[in-house]
């Protein structure tokens, strides 16, 4: 793996301090990526929004050409490199497109059934010829894709797929023959990226026309949410695909498939926490104009903390999104972007933070636009109200694109993998804390206004390796993963909360030393109470982790040592929830 010098390896947070400097924020974004989301918003705005009632009946030929539509502006081509038809922009203006598409779900995962999953296989993987043939194809919306990998048997298990690849006899072809499920964009894709077995072993990617011979769809999934997107299954009975259509080698299609959805993670984050951001602005929209006791929902003490805890998440959420973006960025500064796998391994690289902003934006999304119901009441029930179809659209978020429990069991799997490499500095860290605990050096306190939230940031990554360090040491580094998945589950959700207080402490001493403590004071409540929950909620995942893997003298003594490292007076986040509220409140919408 070739990342440049100056990049921060994947995963390093865990292990290391890192620089508020070195942090990218929404604060840093050029001319061109407001440019670029400007033209997003306005279309969303202008043409998706205004439709999407219609929209959510399932008019697909609305939705088609609505699609075509946003081709034409270069919104399904922004990663494709310009000589195949493309924008040739940067992952973090997909990000930045991903933002503003996520005003709709059943758009957005449209958009990412076609310009991402059913798109990258032939951006990251084509050949020459493929990249030539379909890429301006796709760019443009001329023809609109899909990505087949689910099937009925085959779900998280995706490498189990039954469907089978065989050559004809001539060589020209191959035959394929199976079922796949749950195929967004199914019910009017013009192709298909297909994974299936050659001679029912090999797994690879093909990409098939629809409108091939032996090629049907299913009916329309009634489905609980997205509801202006399609779902269908697909069986193919003897299907013909050209032998140049095989993206890839014969055998490697996992690779593919695999990549694929690490960009998918990335992007999901971002549209989970503008959803957020959406959601969160017609609930308090409501609370304003609402009146019950003679008084404003808004001026409730008790809805009052749901709001400020939904600023909290969103912009934590948004600090992480931002903070992977500029790593990934970083890592290909220096890649030749025309050569896709240098590209690839460098979005690879940071294979944990991509699935981490997966599982906890869905899971922050969720907690949104189940309180957004909440603050609507019994309007929140209606379909006549704008809080039902978010609530609805959210769930599936912690289901495709890997289910969060095996993103989960990804963000430590990765972790301990690339320990065991050598690429990431695990022993070294876990030696520091066993030094911190037996009365050596401490990490440097922190100065300013945001000098606690740094030691109590510090103290959560001292308490989750210090846990995780006794987990790996009672499981063993390299034991089979099905044994003891509640325990590499409770890592991840520690590793997480440590990557979310980091982030957010960063950006936060960030603005502080670019713009002034007087200026940035939402943004310190925010801090403060994201990251005085989140140690205490370390303190109770870690216990629990302890627990699960040891006992007696060792656990009681592992528990003293993770109370001694956590221990804080907690703060008043009634009253900084508050402040929060009250700022958006007046805003009238998430303004930070
Ligand atoms: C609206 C929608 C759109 C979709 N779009 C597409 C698409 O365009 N293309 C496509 O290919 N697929 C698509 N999918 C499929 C989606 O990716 C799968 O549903 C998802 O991967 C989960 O697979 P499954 O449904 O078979 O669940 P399963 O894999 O059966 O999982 C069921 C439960 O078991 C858990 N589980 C499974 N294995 C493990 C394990 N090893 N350890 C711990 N827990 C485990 C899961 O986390 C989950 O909670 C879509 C699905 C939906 C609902």
């Amino acid at each position: 793996m070739s990342v440049s010098v100056q990049t921060v390896p994947g995963g390093n947070f865990l292990v290391e301090e890192s620089s508020p400097k070195e942090l990218f924020t929404p604060d840093e974004l050029s001319e061109e990526h407001r440019m670029i989301m400007d033209t997003a918003r306005r279309f969303m705005l202008d043409e998706v929004m205004p439709k999407a009632e219609q929209l959510e009946k399932c008019d697909l030929e609305l939705l088609v050409k609505l699609l075509k539509k946003s081709g034409e502006l270069g919104l399904l081509g922004a990663e494709i490199p310009e000589e195949y038809g493309g924008m040739g922009l940067d992952l973090l203006s997909s990000m930045l497109i991903s933002e503003e598409i996520g005003r709709l779900a059943s758009w957005s995962v449209s958009v990412g059934g076609h310009a991402g999953i059913g798109t990258y296989p032939v951006l990251y993987f084509g050949n020459e010829e493929q990249r030539k043939k379909w890429l301006p194809l796709l760019a443009t919306g001329e023809l609109i894709s899909s990505y087949g990998l689910t099937e009925p048997h085959s779900g998280s298990d995706a490498l189990a797929a039954r469907t089978k690849a065989e050559l004809s006899e001539d060589g020209q072809h191959y035959i394929l023959n199976g079922s796949k499920m749950w195929i967004t964009n199914a019910g009017f894709a013009d192709l298909m990226m297909v994974f299936a077995k050659v001679d029912g072993t090999q797994f690879s990617c093909f990409i098939v026309d629809t409108k091939s011979p032996g090629f049907t769809l299913g009916a329309e999934e009634k489905k609980l949410g997205l509801k202006g997107s399609s779902t269908r299954g697909v069986t193919l009975e003897n299907v013909k695909v050209p032998r140049e259509n095989l993206v890839g080698e014969v055998g490697k299609g996992h690779k593919i498939a695999l990549n694929v959805l690490n960009i998918g993670r990335f992007k999901l984050g971002a549209w989970c926490i503008s959803g957020s951001k959406f959601a969160l602005n017609d609930a308090i929209k409501y609370a304003k104009e609402r009146t019950q006791f003679g008084k404003h929902l808004a001026e409730f003490g008790a809805l009052q903390e749901k709001f400020g805890q939904m600023v909290t998440l969103i912009w934590v959420g948004e600090s992480m999104n931002y903070r992977t973006a500029g790593l990934i960025e970083k890592a290909l500064t220096s890649v030749d972007k025309k050569d896709s796998q240098a590209v690839l391994r460098g979005i690879e690289e940071y294979a944990a933070e991509c699935a981490i902003l997966k599982v906890w934006g869905s899971e922050a999304l969720d907690y949104v636009v189940d309180e957004c119901v909440q603050i609507f009441g019994g309007y929140g029930y209606s379909q006549e109200y704008p809080a039902e179809r978010p609530y609805r659209d959210s769930r599936i978020n912690r289901i495709f694109e890997g289910t969060n429990e095996i993103n989960r069991l990804t963000i430590t799997g990765t972790l301990l993998k690339r320990t065991m490499s050598g690429r990431l500095n695990l022993m070294d860290a876990l030696v520091e804390v066993q030094k911190e605990l037996e009365g050596g050096v401490s990490p440097a306190p922190g100065t300013g206004p945001l000098a606690r939230e740094k030691t109590l940031v510090q103290a959560s990554k001292s308490g989750a390796l210090l846990c995780a360090g006794v987990a790996i040491n009672a499981i063993g580094m390299d034991s089979p993963e099905e044994k003891h998945q509640e325990a590499l589950m409770r890592i991840s959700d520690l590793v997480m909360e440590v990557f979310a207080q980091e982030s957010a402490w960063l950006r936060c001493q960030k603005l502080i030393d670019s713009r002034g403590e007087d200026k940035v004071q939402m943004q310190i409540d925010i801090t403060r109470t994201y990251v005085n929950d989140s140690v205490d909620k370390v303190r109770r995942i870690g216990r629990n982790l302890l627990a699960t893997v040891s006992e007696g003298e060792a656990l009681e003594e592992s528990l003293e040592q993770l109370d001694r490292l956590l221990k804080h007076t907690p703060i008043n986040t009634v009253r900084t929830r508050r402040r929060i509220a009250e700022r958006v409140l007046e805003a009238g919408r998430y303004q930070v």
